[in-house]
C-alpha cells in the first residue's frame, strides 16, 4: 500500500505555515542559484523572503524568451522523468513546462489536500470534466488527485456529449463535477432542457469566472450545494482555492505551495487591500524554478480572518486585464477596467474584439447570456468609462455590445478557453468571423490563471 501521499498534514496555525513556507523558499532559492538565469538575479547574501524581497519579478515574456532560446539557463539540475506541459500555443510557438517526478508528486499531495479543502470526501462520485491531451495537465492530475484521495472518478473530459454525459452521470449518481464553465454551462443548460430533476451536490471549476448568473442557476435547478473555485497557473499550478465562506472572487491562497504576492507595475509589493499584479514563487519547483513570476493576473489581499479557520491568506482573485488597450491617440483603458464596467451584468463568457476604424479601433464586447441587454451595457460601458465616452461622441472611435447565444463564442478546442482579447487591427486579407476565427492573436497568453485549466 502506497504511503507517498500521507505525510505532512496541513499546517495548523499561521506560524507553523510560516516556518513552513519560509523552509521551502529557502530549498527553492537554492536550487534555483544553481540556474545561470536566476544565479544572475538573486541576491548571493540574503536568505527567505528577504532574498526574495531584493530579487525583480520576471515576466511572462522574459521566462518564455529564455525558455525558447536557452531552456538550459533555467535548469538547476540534472533531468529526467517526470512530465512536460505546454503552453501558449494558440499563438507563436509553445511554450513548455517540466516537471520533475518528485514534483508532480508534491503537486498531488497538494491538490488531494486541497480537494478536501474544498469539500470532496471519499464517499463521492466525481465527474472529471477537465481538459485532457495535447499536453495538458487537467484532467490526468485530476486523476491522480481522486485516486490518492479515494473517491470514485467518471473521466468524462470537456468534450463529452450531454446526451452521453446525462445516462452515465445519473445512472452513476454523481456529486461533483469539475469542469472549465466554459465548455460546460451550456451542456448543463442542453441537459436540464431533457432532464430536469438531474442535480449534484459540488461544482468545482477553474479555467474561467463563473458569473453569479450562472451559479444561481446552478443552485436553482440542479440543487447544487456548494459551488468552489480553484486558480491556477500553466506554469504554477494551483495557487488559490474556495472555502465554503468564500464568496465572489474569494479565494485562499495556497501558501505552502505558490508563494503570492500582489506589486505594483514596477515590482514593488501593494499596501495590503490594494489591487496589483499577482507574482508567483513556486515553493516546490526545484528543477525549473519560478521565482516572483508574474502570471499575468491582477488580485488584492484581504484583511480578514476567515471564518474556516485555515491559516491560509485570502485574496479578491480578479483575474486577466493586465494588459493595456491602445483604441486611439487618447482613448486608452486596461482590459480589466473594461471588463468591471460591465461585469455587474453577469455574462457567462466574454471576449473583447478590436477592429480598424478609420486610423483608430472599434471595441466590441461578446458576451454571451441569454438575460443580457447590449443597449444598456453599452451604456454602462461609455458612462462607467468616460474617455471611451468622449471619443465615440467624437466620432474618434466605435463601441458595440454583441450579445451572443450560450456557447457562440470559439472555445479553443484544447483547452476549451476563449481568448480575452483578439486584436484584428493588423491583419491583413479576408477578415473571419471572431468566432470562428483560428488564427486571431490572443492577447495575454494562455498563461494567465483564468487559464487555471491548463494546470487542472
Ligand atoms: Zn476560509
Amino acid at each position: 500500500m502506497s504511503m507517498r501521499y500521507e505525510s505532512a498534514p496541513a499546517a495548523r496555525t499561521a506560524r507553523e505555515l510560516r516556518r513552513e513556507v519560509v523552509g521551502r523558499l529557502d530549498r527553492v532559492l537554492t536550487a534555483a542559484r544553481r540556474a545561470e538565469y536566476y544565479a544572475g538575479i538573486l541576491p548571493r547574501d540574503a536568505t527567505g523572503f528577504d532574498a526574495l524581497a531584493l530579487a525583480p519579478v520576471t515576466t511572462q515574456k522574459a521566462y518564455s524568451d529564455a525558455m525558447m532560446t536557452a531552456p538550459e539557463r533555467l535548469k538547476s539540475g540534472e533531468e529526467h522523468g517526470g512530465v512536460v506541459l505546454q503552453t501558449g500555443g494558440t499563438s507563436g510557438e509553445p511554450k513548455f513546462s517540466i516537471y520533475s517526478g518528485a514534483e508532480i508528486r508534491e503537486m498531488i499531495r497538494s491538490g488531494v489536500r486541497m480537494l478536501s479543502l474544498m469539500g470532496v470526501r471519499k464517499e463521492h462520485n466525481v465527474a472529471n470534466c477537465l481538459a485532457i491531451g495535447e499536453l495538458y495537465g487537467g484532467l490526468i492530475t485530476l486523476e491522480h488527485e481522486l485516486l490518492e484521495l479515494g473517491a470514485r472518478s467518471l473521466p468524462f473530459g470537456p468534450h463529452v456529449e450531454p446526451a452521453f454525459f446525462l445516462n452515465a452521470a445519473r445512472r452513476m449518481r454523481i456529486d461533483v463535477l469539475f469542469a472549465n464553465p466554459l465548455s460546460f454551462m451550456h451542456k448543463l443548460r442542453k441537459i436540464h432542457e431533457v432532464e430536469p430533476s438531474f442535480g449534484f451536490e459540488l461544482l468545482l471549476y477553474g479555467g474561467a469566472g463563473l458569473s453569479p448568473v450562472d451559479a444561481d442557476w446552478l443552485r436553482t435547478h440542479m440543487g447544487v450545494r456548494r459551488i468552489a473555485s480553484v486558480i491556477a497557473s500553466v506554469d504554477a499550478l494551483q495557487f488559490g482555492f474556495q472555502c465554503s465562506h468564500c464568496t465572489g472572487n474569494e479565494h485562499h491562497t495556497l501558501d505552502d505551495f505558490n508563494h503570492v504576492e500582489i506589486v505594483d507595475d514596477d515590482g514593488r509589493p501593494v499596501e495590503e487591500g490594494e489591487e496589483g499584479r499577482i507574482v508567483l514563487t513556486s515553493l516546490y519547483r526545484t528543477l525549473y524554478p519560478l521565482v516572483r513570476y508574474d502570471i499575468g493576473d491582477r488580485g488584492r489581499f484581504l484583511d480578514e480572518a476567515c471564518a474556516c479557520g485555515l491559516p491560509y491568506r485570502k485574496i479578491e482573485f480578479l483575474g486577466r486585464g493586465g494588459e493595456f488597450l491602445k483604441l486611439s491617440s487618447d482613448a486608452t483603458v486596461w482590459v480589466h477596467q473594461l471588463v468591471k464596467a460591465f461585469s455587474d451584468e453577469g455574462p457567462s463568457a466574454m471576449q473583447i474584439v478590436l477592429d480598424r476604424y478609420k486610423h483608430n479601433a472599434h471595441l466590441v464586447v461578446r458576451l454571451e447570456g441569454a438575460h443580457l441587454d447590449e443597449r444598456e451595457i453599452r451604456r454602462k460601458i461609455l458612462e462607467r468609462l468616460p474617455v471611451l465616452g468622449k471619443s465615440v461622441e467624437r466620432g474618434s472611435i466605435l463601441v458595440s455590445v454583441d450579445v451572443l447565444a450560450e456557447g457562440a463564442l470559439l472555445r479553443s478546442e484544447r483547452t476549451g478557453k476563449v481568448p480575452l482579447v483578439v486584436d484584428r487591427r493588423f491583419k491583413t486579407g479576408s477578415e473571419p468571423s471572431a468566432l470562428r476565427e483560428a488564427g486571431a492573436r490572443p492577447h495575454a497568453g494562455e498563461d494567465g490563471a483564468a487559464a487555471l485549466e491548463g494546470a487542472r
